[in-house]
């Protein structure tokens, strides 16, 4: 028998969060974003699930643009880093993979390509990480145009540093000085826009954004989670409760003895810890879910193990399943306990937790 810790994937709620963000995008166009593994959800899987209604998909890197080939998805695929060497322009260009441009040296290897990939110029709007100030702008199409790739540039795309915090106006400084920036090419196309910037009430989002949480249903904004946004969790962590024991006053569980217990306390050890992915900083307190009832963790989380307060399910026993996040405990709720967020949580599920897929067609039968 297998140890029962796994992540079942609902295919059903990630289409439906898609289609929301579609929604929210009109007339903008959402190319799903599904780097890191689908945001660990399984890369593959997951470009399948959306090929239908996705136009395009978007990952971090090359590696991640083949694993969507070799789960038979002939999609274009943009690379929000673009090549990390000259050698993987001519992959690019044979495989439909389209390459954000930020760099000179990556203008240098242009300028030698034998194939040069469809590309988009990377904007630096205040972010700072990536991308051409909005003054180089000219200079660098001047460049493609010495170099006879001009016609290669398809658009723009620049990525918002503080969409997910309503209060913040940073966003409409970004937003103003990337229409400014690209005015001049207004037959290109325009992509701004990560989840949170589809729950900006009035914020532009052009000819294509680019979401990747909200398709897995957690929340991009602060002090929401993901179902207050109307969206649904797409995985569900379980694992089994292996032993239930009954702790005296006085008595602690776990690694420093960090929680001891003030009255007579019932707990249960969970087969599941931070060597799955399950973040160790979640301590005392964060939720999980048993037998149709809300519990909480009592100790540190250990590698292959975390403990749980039982009381007030004098009915949980070995063997139950229990919710660590999913439909009952959002994710969101949990990376707030750990003090990270949830994109930490989902991406952070290791190999040894199987993800069980379940399509619209196993519910109905
Ligand atoms: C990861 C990423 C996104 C998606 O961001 P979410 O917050 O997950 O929606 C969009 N654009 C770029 C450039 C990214 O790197």
């Amino acid at each position: 028998m297998p140890r029962n810790t796994v992540a079942r994937i609902d295919i059903s709620a990630l289409r439906h969060n898609y289609r929301l963000a579609c929604a929210l995008a009109s007339p903008a166009r959402a190319m799903a974003v599904i780097k890191a593994d689908g945001y660990g959800h399984g890369i593959g899987e997951v470009a399948r699930a959306l090929a239908d209604d996705a136009p395009r998909f978007a990952v971090a890197c090359i590696e991640e643009a083949q694993a969507i080939r070799e789960a038979g998805i002939g999609h274009p695929v943009v690379l929000l880093q673009g090549v990390h060497s000259a050698d993987d322009l001519a992959i690019c260009a044979r495989e439909g993979f389209e390459m954000v441009v930020h760099s000179d040296h990556q203008l240098d290897w242009l300028e030698h390509a034998a194939e040069t990939p469809t590309l988009w110029l990377k904007v630096n709007t205040g972010m700072n990480r990536l991308g051409f100030a909005p003054v180089m702008l000219v200079e660098v199409m001047d460049r493609l145009e010495r170099y006879a790739v001009q016609q290669k540039v398809v658009g723009f795309v620049t990525h918002f540093a503080c969409a997910d915090d309503v209060a913040s106006s940073f966003t409409d400084e970004q937003t103003r000085l990337f229409t400014e920036a690209v005015a001049d090419w207004p037959s290109l196309q325009k992509s701004a826009g990560n989840s949170a910037a589809h729950f900006l009430p009035g914020q532009p989002l052009f000819d294509l954004s680019r979401p990747g949480i909200m398709l897995y249903g957690a929340s991009p904004m602060l002090e929401k989670t993901g179902p207050q946004l109307g969206l649904k969790p797409v995985m569900t962590l379980e694992a089994q409760l292996t032993a239930v024991r009954t702790l005296k006053p006085g008595e602690s569980v776990g690694y420093a003895c960090s929680w001891t217990a003030e009255r007579e306390t019932r707990m249960g050890i969970v087969a599941i810890g931070y060597g799955d992915g399950y973040p160790r900083h979640a301590g005392t307190d964060t939720p999980a879910w048993v037998a149709g009832h809300r519990i909480r963790l009592i100790g540190r989380v250990s590698m292959d193990m975390l403990a749980v307060d039982l009381t007030g399910v004098p009915g949980a026993c070995p063997g139950d399943t229990v919710e660590l996040w999913g439909g009952h405990v959002s994710v969101d709720e949990v990376a707030q306990h750990a003090g990270t967020i949830a994109y930490e949580l989902l991406t952070g599920i290791t190999a040894r937790v199987p993800r069980l897929y379940r399509s619209p067609a196993d519910r109905a039968g």
